[in-house]
């Protein structure tokens, strides 16, 4: 007496269920159907590739035995996908099964308009449900082009790989394209505009934005509606994938899995995948090693603080893009003192426009300064010339009175300039008043002191961390 392919299965998911937690029962096994029995060879369907990946990764073991169980020790499992274009599927080996693949998966362009699955259509997360076949919504900012990204030696690396990417996506040697860096220095930004730049070019091209956190939230959704093969479906149509600060997904194990099984089909597919990081991959704590490693078959690139020229030139393109005028002094003040963070940069203006709006007042230094203070951690206030004197001479070994002495000496010239750039940068006294302060010098010495250390902190490093270092012990109150 033979039992039908469907008896067999019943009974095999008898033995599943009783072996996995409700919810991967519901998402990896319900959707199964039984197609054929041969012998002790029993045909499953299963929705995708990914879906049979995922299988085999998790649940070889699980399946054996119970094949094993119900169709004796030589049982076998074979897979049939179910292919989303319509085409007829095929059959690859069951991870029980020692024989080749007979038939290699058909090249399946998969376009929103024609995917379909002969059992279920695709939905997009993006859309509001009921909506079908809507067209992939890329999710891009389109404000975020190369056009608006200033180029500078910090961000040219990312930036010629980006535009390489923008002409030939997935066909490059940089796939993934990682980015990392602090926040607010370009990261979304330049990532959005390979995104748009891929968008113009290729009309063709499926492109997506997701930031780490929807992609989690998109993924729990579907856990909890069992839509979880639309949800690998729809992220496996995209072309050009960018998922935005991927260190959300630290500790998040489940997620970190079935983006690993995305990533892992784009790229075998020559899709592009592009990432974004607050910190370099090696410092991504609570991240899978596979994951990780991943990530070195591409590009893995920082974007860096930009220097004093091109903060100067991003204003301009702020002001210009905006249709602001302000005065060079200005724009050079607002450069001088915020140099860590270009989203503050935007900031300071922003405040500039609604000030001038409010009040009609007019743009000068004193107002200008009172907006770059509130940017700038607010330690103005504790701050004085004499700390500022103290902590210099303590951190360089020297005396007040040889600080704001006559002497030449390189050491001591260069100590007395770190500290009139920390006192413009952290007083409010005036260059007349610190020039006093620092034996009676010119407001003019000042000035080249600060300009000096501006430039020096963008190109020596020591310089940078002996003034950090100084700036910090005075924001504390150390
Ligand atoms: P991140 O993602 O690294 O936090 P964003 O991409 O959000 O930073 O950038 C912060 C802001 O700074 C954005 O408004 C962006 O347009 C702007 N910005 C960053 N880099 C540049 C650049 N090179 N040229 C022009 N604007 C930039
Ligand atoms: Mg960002």
């Amino acid at each position: 007496m033979h039992k039908t392919p469907g008896e067999v299965w019943t009974n095999c998911l008898k033995i599943i269920r009783e072996n996995v937690n409700e919810q991967s029962f519901k998402t990896w096994f319900e959707p199964i159907t039984a197609v054929k029995i041969e012998d002790n060879v029993l045909t499953i369907e299963v929705p995708s590739q990914f879906f049979y990946e995922w299988l085999e990764e998790h649940y070889v073991p699980l399946l054996r035995k119970t094949i094993r169980q119900e169709l004796g020790v030589n049982a076998r499992l074979e897979y049939r996908i179910i292919v989303d274009n319509g085409a007829p599927g095929f059959s690859v080996d069951a991870p029980t099964n020692v024989q080749q693949p007979q038939n290699q998966p058909p090249e399946v362009e998969q376009q929103p308009e024609f995917a379909k699955t002969p059992v279920d259509p695709i939905k997009n997360p993006f859309v509001i449900p009921g909506i079908r076949r809507a067209t992939v919504q890329s999710q891009l900012n389109p404000n975020y082009t190369f056009g608006n990204f200033v180029e500078g030696e910090c961000n040219q690396l990312a930036r010629s790989a980006g535009l390489a990417i923008g002409n030939k996506p997935g066909g490059t040697a940089f796939n993934p394209l990682v980015l990392y860096s602090s926040v607010g220095l370009g990261k979304t930004h330049l990532a959005q505009a390979v995104g748009n730049f891929v968008k113009e070019n290729f009309n063709n091209k499926i492109v997506l934005y997701v930031t780490s956190e929807k992609f989690t939230n998109q993924f729990i959704e579907a856990l909890k509606t069992g839509s979880i093969s639309d949800f690998i479906h729809f992220y496996q149509m995209v072309d050009v994938l960018i998922v935005d600060d991927i260190q959300f997904f630290a500790n998040k194990d489940k997620t970190q899995d079935i983006f690993f099984h995305t990533f892992n089909h784009l790229h075998q597919n020559g899709k592009q995948i592009i990432l974004t990081s607050d910190r370099p991959p090696k410092d991504l704590e609570g991240m899978e090693e596979r994951l990780l490693s991943r990530f070195k078959w591409g590009l893995i690139t920082d974007l860096g603080v930009p220097a004093y020229e091109t903060r100067v030139a991003i204003l301009e393109s702020k002001m210009s893009a905006d249709g602001i005028e302000l005065p060079r002094e200005i724009v050079e003040f607002i450069a001088h003192n915020i140099t860590t963070n270009i989203r503050e940069l935007e900031g300071v203006l922003n405040s500039m426009k609604a000030q001038a709006k409010l009040s009609r007042n007019k743009l000068d230094l004193a107002v200008t300064r009172k907006i770059v203070k509130n940017f700038v951690n607010d330690f103005s206030r504790k701050i004085s010339i004499d700390s500022i004197q103290r902590k210099v001479c303590d951190a360089q070994n020297l005396d007040v009175e040889e600080l704001t002495g006559k002497s030449r000496k390189r050491k001591i010239v260069q100590a007395r300039q770190i500290a009139m750039y920390l006192c413009k940068k952290f007083t409010d006294h005036s260059l007349k008043e610190i020039g006093k302060a620092f034996g009676g010098r010119d407001h003019s010495t000042v000035i080249h002191s600060c300009q000096t250390i501006t430039n020096l902190m963008d190109t020596d490093r020591d310089i940078q961390d002996t003034v950090m270092s100084i700036q910090r012990q005075l924001q504390m109150g150390i």
